[in-house]
């Protein structure tokens, strides 16, 4: 009979662990799930990455698994096309596939907050907020947190399931305790994200079902729709570039040059106050591997596989890996032993994959895009 009586310990409550619990739940383990920050769910403002996301169809099916693919799809914006935007102001669609075919935008905060009310409603799980791993036994289960008094927390558990981001401080432990391969490659781009408001009759100010694209070979700017009419612009560009705009005159002669369409719908005044209050962020890509350690431990989504965001695919990914760990368990009738080690042997190369997909998807969607090749390959006859 499958054993689902031991304790797993869900490290991070971003979008994979608490998507994790979901699953570890519903399997009818006891999940304790252990959060770095406070409680989201109660905070004004939420410091961190990106404030939409592209869920596509590896995400959306995971999110099937437990039941949430239709609520988070109902409040999702459907992206059927690229827009390009040239520097002319003249801009032209590429379909991403069929024309019914999408991906969609959806808010990162809402869908996280989703997730661990989806996690709460289980019987079985308890998550702790405000709880920092510092440390962990890779053989043992056994961990030490730090609580936001900086009151120490040590306790145990029958697999950790480390889902702790880019940085995971579960990965640093099995770095410092085993044979394990570890990569990582920053890129020269930075992002930083802009808002671009709504148009006086509350609607969105640029055409809504887009993924918009301003390529500009060594750099580019994109804009994902929000559901209150305003769109999310991120800008990637060099460091250097970031840095080399210094004033107020020097930001405004670069926009009307690069992105001169953009300038009235983000609005002048908001665009200066955004740029010189917030800092451009970095992007890191990680390769590891095995992601296991005996019957002990895992991890999962950045903790395992950071990636490039330029094929919208590092979600997505992470809740593949709790799909496919899930089908494991099936297999193997919860042996933890047998799950960990077909799940590293499953998923580490296709991760790899992806996170080399996504390098070049940096070149392509800042360059390639606007090539001839590229265009003829994807010509379309819509709009
Ligand atoms: P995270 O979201 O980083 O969550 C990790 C959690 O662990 C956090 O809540 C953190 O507080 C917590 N934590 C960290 N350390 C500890 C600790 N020591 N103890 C306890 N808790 C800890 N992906 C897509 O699929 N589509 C997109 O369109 C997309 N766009 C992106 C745009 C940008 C600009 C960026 C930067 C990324 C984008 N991504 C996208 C990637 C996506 O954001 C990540 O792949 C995803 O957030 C990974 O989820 P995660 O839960 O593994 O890690």
């Amino acid at each position: 009979m499958a054993d689902n009586t031991k304790r797993i310990a869900v490290v991070g409550g971003g979008l994979v662990g608490a998507l994790n619990a979901c699953y570890f739940s519903q399997r009818g383990f006891e999940v304790d799930l252990y959060e770095r920050r406070p409680d989201i769910r109660t905070l004004e403002h939420v410091r961190g990455r990106s404030i939409n996301l592209a869920l596509s169809c590896r995400g959306r099916e995971a999110l099937k698994g437990v039941g949430m693919e239709e609520m988070v799809t109902a409040t999702g914006i459907p992206m059927y096309a690229r827009m390009i935007h040239n520097t002319d102001g003249t801009r032209k669609p590429i379909l991403y596939g069929k024309k019914d075919q999408y991906i969609m935008s959806v808010d990162r905060r809402k869908l996280n907050e989703d997730l661990l009310t989806e996690a709460e409603k289980h019987p079985g799980v308890r998550l702790h907020f405000s709880h920092k791993l510092v440390s962990c036994n890779v053989d043992t289960g056994e961990m030490h947190f730090k609580d936001a008094s900086g009151k120490d927390l040590h306790t145990r558990s029958d697999l950790i399931v480390g889902c702790d981001g880019a940085y995971s401080a579960v990965r640093q432990q099995m770095m410092k305790s085993m044979r394990f391969d570890f990569s990582q490659e920053y890129i020269p781009h930075g992002y930083m994200e802009l808002h671009m408001p709504p148009s006086a009759n509350g609607k969105h100010a640029m055409e809504t079902n887009y993924l918009h694209i301003w390529p500009r070979n060594a750099y580019m700017m994109i804009a994902l729709p929000n559901q209150d009419g305003s769109f999310t612009v991120t800008m990637f560009m060099p460091f250097e570039v970031f840095e080399a705009i210094q004033t107020e005159e020097d930001l405004m002669r670069f926009f009307k040059e690069k992105f001169p369409d953009s300038l009235p719908l983000l609005g002048e005044q908001a665009l200066k106050e955004t740029f010189f209050n917030n800092k451009a962020l970095p992007m890191v890509s990680v390769k590891c591997g095995p992601y296991h350690h005996k019957d002990k431990l895992v991890i999962m989504g950045d903790a395992a596989h950071a990636m490039v965001p330029f094929y919208g695919q590092g979600m997505n990914c992470g809740f593949e890996d709790c799909l496919i760990f899930n089908d494991i368990l099936d297999q193997t009738n919860n042996d933890f032993g047998e799950a960990l080690k077909k799940f590293t042997a499953y998923r580490n190369v296709d991760a790899r994959a992806m996170c080399d997909l996504a390098m070049y998807n940096y070149i392509e969607m800042r360059a390639s895009v606007n090539s001839k090749l590229f265009l003829l390959r994807k010509k379309v006859d819509n709009f």
